[in-house]
């Protein structure tokens, strides 16, 4: 059977240290800066939902969070609206997908 609290794969997950969070974060606010954000934010589409909306809803988004060890490159930021940001919070690509599965994050779809 398994044992998750002493699993040493789920403790691996640690969050990632404080060094490498407050670069990511300084690197993130360089980049909302930047002309390629402000082309991403133009189009005005969510990466997660895919709706329209205006660039005051649309947010930054880590695919793999800072604090999970994710960086801010253009590889790995997304636009998103603020409802969709806010249901993902710390949780991994993969994570959501098995999350959407569950039924977890069944929300309105329009
Ligand atoms: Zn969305």
């Amino acid at each position: 059977m398994h044992e998750p609290l002493t699993d040493p794969q789920i403790l691996y997950f640690s969050p990632a240290d404080e060094t490498h969070v407050r670069r990511e974060k300084a690197r993130a606010r360089e980049l909302r800066q930047s002309q390629w954000w402000r082309n991403q934010i133009g189009r005005g589409v969510c990466h997660y939902c895919g709706n329209k909306f205006e660039k005051a809803q649309l947010t930054m988004d880590h695919v793999v969070p800072i604090v999970r060890g994710g960086r801010s490159t253009k590889a790995n930021v997304v636009v998103a609206c603020k409802e969709c940001n806010s249901h993902k919070k710390y949780w991994t690509p993969v994570e959501l997908e098995l999350m959407s599965r569950n039924s977890v994050l069944e929300t309105e779809k329009n």
